[in-house]
């Protein structure tokens, strides 16, 4: 790239972004950010990245994509800052000074993700390389670190992804080892985890980037084999739109009704849980309608359902279950004009919204509050699931990842109401030991939605499953044939070889855990 067409770019860039936080900052944030941004270039300095281009496009690259999310300032400017401490002569305490605490810990929580350092009794060699780790230790040790400063302070991993995103838009750009290892950390872990928190549309464009580079050759057949058909339905799906709009418009309820197209990483993955049989796939091209309210939602789909057929079993009302994501919309596939089959999704402006910014649209509807905190019950899950790991080594680790946080999930609900975020296929000795691991342990039985049934029972979304217990009720070695979670399986595991470990040491074990309990 000449130094002409750099600098154009990095001009154009830094206007769009102070375009776009001047669309929801005010002055005194304003200054406090241009500040940052200056000092960010001053530290860069003449630094190049790969392929020539100035380094201090990618700190105000991902600045603005943090204001894009609309995150307050703090965030913005941290993201600014994310690679100072690093990389620059910029230290601690001038961060600190210029910017204040808060600031600073932003831009450490940032900083100590990219610095994975391995346990020790993982790897027994010590000093190697970050492209020398071993893949597994390596994604474990970076998955652990990002739920360790999620739980702390989200806006740590919101930077951190918008950080690969940028990294991924611009592969090219880094060095051959790197970017590799970047594309499937993108696709192993930042996605997954930015689907976790709900933010629907990154995991949608990182997924569909890394998957087009790790996968050449899938996503080519992928791209050839349904491009025309998404074209063919994208027809069908417009025209159909205008109907919509006509008809909620007679009934008088104001809509917004556009389309999405499915991301080919979404599409891949569904057709592999298909074996390949894409019959049953009506969602390549979704209609959606927006509304104003969630009671509108609910006319629009007795509306829709008047004048097209519902295919039976495909209405899903993620309004009343929201997933464990928050994600909310209902979803219903109809037959419509001349048997083309179409799925619908309806949901309010806010549901959108927090659709597609997940986590981060928590910040928008707060108005007037300049440093909101998102709700800690927002990220139950995430304390819930590292205190789930305590005492794992490596392996049941990696397993645990595996079967326990990135397989596809389904919602169910204690008899209290409190939901619990479960892999598909779980049963309710699972769900036993997700609630606690006193009740997985001495679990006798299970009601599902008020009857009687086996432990083996493969729990659905929104089940209501109590489980009956007794104290002197033990683990029982068949369990283990059926158990979906690593956790349960491994808690099973452990109190089979510690059965025999002697009655006084079991009992005062168990009188403590039960104690916990009872508070
Ligand atoms: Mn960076």
């Amino acid at each position: 790239m000449t130094t002409k067409a750099a600098k154009l770019q990095l001009d154009e860039l830094r206007s769009k972004f102070i375009h776009d936080c001047q669309e929801y900052l005010d002055k005194a944030d304003m200054d406090r950010i241009l500040k940052a941004k200056s000092v960010a270039k001053i530290a860069h300095g003449d630094k190049k990245r790969y392929s020539g281009e100035p380094y201090y496009i990618h700190p105000l690259s991902v600045a603005k994509k943090l204001c894009q999310l609309k995150l307050d300032r703090n965030t913005i400017i941290a993201g600014l800052l994310h690679d100072s401490l690093e990389d620059t002569d910029l230290k601690r305490d001038g961060i600190k000074r210029e910017f204040g605490n808060d600031v600073l810990s932003l831009v450490e929580g940032v900083t100590k993700l990219s610095q994975i350092r391995i346990k020790k009794s993982w790897f027994p060699f010590s000093r190697v390389k970050t492209e020398e780790i071993p893949e597994l230790e390596r994604q474990l040790e970076t998955l652990r670190k990002m739920l360790v400063a999620m739980s702390k302070d989200v806006r740590v991993v919101l930077i951190k992804l918008a950080d690969r995103m940028h990294n991924l838009e611009t592969l090219k750009y880094l060095s051959e080892p790197k970017r590799e290892r970047f594309a499937r950390e993108a696709l192993e872990i930042f996605a997954p985890i930015a689907e976790r928190l709900g933010m629907g549309e990154l995991n949608g464009q990182m997924n569909d980037l890394a998957f087009s580079y790790l996968y050449p050759e899938d996503f080519k057949k992928l791209k050839e084999k349904y491009e025309p058909r998404i074209k063919y339905q994208e027809k069908i799906v417009k025209n159909l739109a205008e109907k919509v709009r006509r008809i909620l418009k007679q009934n008088h309820l104001e809509a917004e009704v556009n389309y999405r197209i499915k991301h080919w990483y979404s599409l891949f993955k569904k057709l592999k849980r298909y074996e390949g049989d894409d019959s049953k796939i009506y969602d390549l091209v979704a209609l959606r309608i927006i509304v104003k309210t969630e009671g509108n939602c609910y006319k629009a789909l007795g509306l829709i359902h008047k004048e097209w057929k519902p295919l039976i079993g495909r209405i899903r009302d993620f309004i009343a279950f929201p997933k464990p994501n928050g994600y909310r919309s209902i979803h219903t596939t109809v037959i419509a004009d001349k048997g083309a089959i179409v799925e619908f999704q309806i949901r309010t402006d806010e549901m959108h919204h927090q659709a597609e910014f997940g986590i981060a649209a928590h910040w928008i509807y707060k108005n007037g509050d300049k440093h909101p905190i998102v709700s800690k019950d927002r990220l139950n899950w995430v304390k819930e699931f590292t205190n789930m790991q305590k005492g794992m080594d490596k392996e049941e680790l990696a397993r645990s990842f595996d079967l326990d946080l990135f397989q596809d999930r389904i919602f169910v609900f204690t008899p209290d109401g409190d939901v619990k975020d479960m892999p598909m296929d779980s049963t309710p000795v699972d769900f036993a030991y997700y609630v606690h691991t006193w009740l997985g342990d001495h679990c006798t039985g299970a009601k599902i939605n008020g009857k009687i049934a086996p432990l083996s029972t493969l729990l659905k979304n929104g089940d209501i499953v109590e489980i009956l217990n007794s104290k002197s009720a033990k683990p029982r070695a068949d369990w283990l044939k059926f158990v979906k979670t690593h956790v349960a399986r491994s808690h099973i595991r452990r109190e089979m070889r510690t059965s025999s470990e002697g009655f006084i040491g079991k009992i005062s074990r168990i009188g403590k855990i039960g104690r916990r309990l009872k508070k």
